[in-house]
């Protein structure tokens, strides 16, 4: 049965109120990837659609909902952790709920409530949209709530949604993965390729235009492969061409794909769309030709190499970043060397690298050969420091350039003490930038365009005041009136564009 596209409307539900009729509060915990930063951003809607209001601050919450991921090193045991001291949080106050979702929670079911009794309700990845009333039933019966389900049930997609970022979105293309990597776990949690019509998503992207976004980020586990299901291989391609389209959509990005079945086309149309960013996240996992076979990753070295010098050719400014995972079940020094070699040849400008431990439950746990930890570690360090110097001679390579910076929230941790700001470039580098004394500082969301005077293996510092300039843009606006409605300001009533707190996940398709 396919997932349903329609959207999917969550009812006032009586347990978000305290016996005093004061609305319950609830926060939302994210452990792992993008993918479950988004599902908690509609998490958080469901429950705010419910009625629940989100905690002034997490540690007072009435529902803590931790999301769960089980592709990480040590999730379970992160999540015990958290568990063991919400345990005592939980005696002292009344009424407290906790709620266990995601991967780990589809993968782990009832032992969590075998291990942790004081959890109320435990969900997986194919109904998150059941949350609200599972709190309510956990209340009601007074009794822990565990339902999984084995397919989708509805595209998370259609689920209410309360975004963090007022310039920037992310939307769903598809869910689940066709591929069966044997490192990973994702396939047998999140099922088979599910993908989105293109309809829905174009819909989906014009309402976070709507509502201020400039930005968007198009999620999927293998994103290039998008259109199996409906029978058009090109399709990811065209969904790109399409996003060229929207009117006051300025940067479109996507994540991730797979080198396997990483066409021209996409290549073709990421060059030809205007607001398609230079960038590229493209995983290479292993330079070993057998570990990739072990892997049952089906492209080879010299494949992966092509796709690069094909993207650079087109794109002359791409940035492209990978993952890579070091320690592989029969990984031997000369397969990693040729990862050595890849990776000095790729010019990443970075690299999320990991160290292999075993996933129980993937086919990776159980092979001959596990590369004892020291020797995993060695090769980390080696791996780690050959990167740490190709990034920051890619990005020494950028002194000079002057880039276009979508001012962001949070992404530098010493603005405060060096007085800069901080954003992303174009290609996805993170920039840090001084405001000149006297000119207008920007909102988060509008772009200004600054002179890269300086640079380390993990950020660009733009510090020439002769070059700075702002635009203001219609993020920062939404900004604006995002603070104006969290001081309790209203933003003008008659703004129709003014962004709602939270949004049905999927729009009607307006006609242009
Ligand atoms: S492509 Fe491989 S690593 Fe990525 S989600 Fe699918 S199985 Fe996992």
């Amino acid at each position: 049965m396919n997932p349903t596209a329609d959207p999917t409307l969550i009812e006032p539900s009586p347990a978000a109120l305290r016996p005093d009729g004061t609305q319950r509060s609830y926060t939302v915990r994210t452990l792992g990837c993008q993918m479950n930063v988004h599902d908690s951003e509609r998490l958080s809607g469901s429950l705010e659609s419910a009625g629940y209001v989100a905690a002034e601050t997490p540690e007072d919450a009435d529902v803590v909902v931790i999301n769960t991921c089980a592709v990480r090193e040590n999730a379970a045991n992160r999540l015990y952790g958290q568990l063991g001291h919400l345990a005592g949080v939980k005696r002292g106050r009344e009424g407290m709920q906790i709620a266990v979702g995601g991967c780990l929670a589809q993968k782990d079911q009832g032992t969590i409530v075998e291990k942790a009794p004081w959890v109320d309700v435990v969900f997986g990845t194919h109904n998150m949209g059941s949350l609200p009333a599972l709190l309510e039933r956990a209340r009601h019966n007074q009794e822990a709530q565990v339902e999984l389900l084995e397919a989708l049930e509805v595209f998370p997609s259609t689920l209410p949604t309360k975004r963090d970022s007022a310039s920037s979105g992310w939307v769903s293309i598809s869910v689940g993965c066709n591929n069966t990597c044997t490192f990973c776990i994702v396939p047998s949690l999140r099922g088979k390729e599910k993908d989105r019509r293109p309809g829905d998503i174009l819909a989906e992207v014009q309402a976070l235009v709507d509502d201020g976004a400039i930005e968007v980020t198009l999620l999927g586990q293998n994103v290039n492969t998008y259109g199996v299901e409906f029978g058009d291989r090109q399709a990811f391609g065209k969904l790109l061409r399409a996003m060229g389209e929207i009117e006051g959509l300025e940067r479109v990005r996507f994540t991730s794909p797979h080198p396997a079945a990483f066409t021209d086309d996409v290549i073709a149309a990421m060059a030809e769309t205007h607001n398609v960013m230079p960038s590229l996240h493209m995983p290479l996992q292993s330079g070993s030709d057998s570990i990739l076979k072990a892997m049952r990753r089906s492209y080879r070295s010299r494949r992966f190499l092509g796709i690069l010098d094909s993207v650079r050719e087109q794109i002359p400014n791409a940035a492209i970043t990978t993952d890579i995972i070091v320690g592989f079940p029969g990984e031997t020094d000369d397969d990693f060397e040729d990862t050595l070699r890849v990776v000095e040849a790729s010019r990443f400008s970075s690299a999320f690298t990991f160290q292999y431990s075993i996933r129980p439950g993937t086919p990776a746990a159980t092979m001959e050969d596990q590369v004892p930890k020291a020797v995993v570690q060695e090769r980390y360090e080696r791996l780690m420091a050959l990167q740490e110097r190709v990034s920051l001679e890619e990005n020494q390579a950028q002194i000079g350039r002057t880039v276009q910076v979508l001012v962001s929230v949070g992404e530098g941790k010493k603005d405060a003490a060096t007085r800069r700001l901080s954003g992303r470039a174009e290609d996805n580098r993170l920039v840090h930038f001084a405001v000149p004394a006297g000119a207008e500082e920007p909102r988060p969301g509008d772009v200004v365009t600054v002179a890269v005077t300086a640079a380390a293996p993990h950020f660009l510092i733009a510090d020439d005041s002769g070059t700075y300039a702002l635009r203001r843009t219609r993020a920062g606006d939404a900004w604006d009136r995002r603070q104006a409605d969290s001081c309790g300001v209203p933003a003008s009533p008659a703004d129709p564009t003014a962004p709602r707190a939270v949004s049905l996940g999927l729009p009607t398709i307006r006609t242009r």
